[in-house]
């Protein structure tokens, strides 16, 4: 089973969902966690995804994560989550410190982060870099989800792209709750440093590392440069098996 935790079907892919799971086929990917980013995107768009994707497709949900920074009434983040999850039955819930405009381990995230573990859902946030110019670099940093590892303890963090380069393997290794994502980062890197994917999931734990790859319509080329990293790895097939799939069957109840 391999399973990509890193994938998005933007709002003007919306009916090329056919087409989407078709490239999964292809790829060799039996099904891809979907990514929305809140306002952008709705969860409602999200479930219909789902429901169009014959099995491949698993939904998160997204959240403006404060209900009140700004003094124009919002929803409830918390009351949308409930909703994405309960009745919409999304998997999971994706946050974007840098595009959303928080910081990591901001304390006014601790409601939603928490409500999510009290529905029993993983929450995904981006780390590190992104391309285009928004948010502050530093709002994203790896090294601040420590902080909130510890806020929010009952809850599955996902660190999104989690780079090797930083901190990834002590994080991992430090909170039982948090895991690392590989999309983008590690193929970066991987392909650079020879030895350093298979030591990171070794030293991380085979059992805390998610293949991602941030695949969308048009990127096959990032599933292509995951895979090359983690196929000349030298990763035990027992480990590339958790990593592949098994690791994320689990969290997601799959
Ligand atoms: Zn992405």
């Amino acid at each position: 089973m391999k399973i990509d935790f890193h994938a998005h079907v933007w709002n003007t892919q919306l009916d090329q969902v056919d087409e989407f799971t078709g490239r999964l086929e292809a790829l060799g990917i039996d099904k891809a966690v979907v990514l929305p980013i809140a306002p952008y995107m709705t969860n409602e768009s999200i479930a219909e995804l789902v429901k169009r994707g014959e099995g491949r497709i698993v939904g998160f949900s997204s959240v403006v994560p404060f209900a009140q920074t700004t003094g124009i009434p919002r929803e409830d983040p918390i009351d949308t989550l409930g909703h994405a999850i309960g009745t919409l039955g999304l998997s999971g819930l994706k946050l974007h410190p840098l595009i959303q405009g928080f910081s990591l381990n901001d304390p006014g995230l601790v409601p939603v982060v928490s409500a999510a573990g009290d529905l029993g859902v993983p929450v995904l946030f981006h780390t590190g870099p992104a391309n285009g110019r928004a948010g502050r670099l530093a709002n994203g940093h790896l090294d601040l989800m420590d902080d909130l590892a510890i806020m929010c303890p009952n809850t599955v963090l996902v660190a999104g792209h989690a780079s090797p380069m930083d901190n990834a393997v002590y994080l991992a290794r430090k909170h039982p709750n948090v895991y690392l994502e590989t999309s983008i980062s590690w193929a970066r890197w991987g392909r650079l440093i020879p030895g350093l994917v298979r030591a990171t999931v070794e030293e991380a734990g085979p059992d805390k590392v998610l293949y991602g790859t941030d695949f969308s319509l048009g990127r096959d080329q990032r599933v292509a440069d995951t895979d090359a990293v983690f196929t000349e790895s030298g990763l035990s097939d027992e480990h590339l098996a958790m990593v592949y799939g098994g690791n994320a069957q689990r969290l997601l109840g799959l």
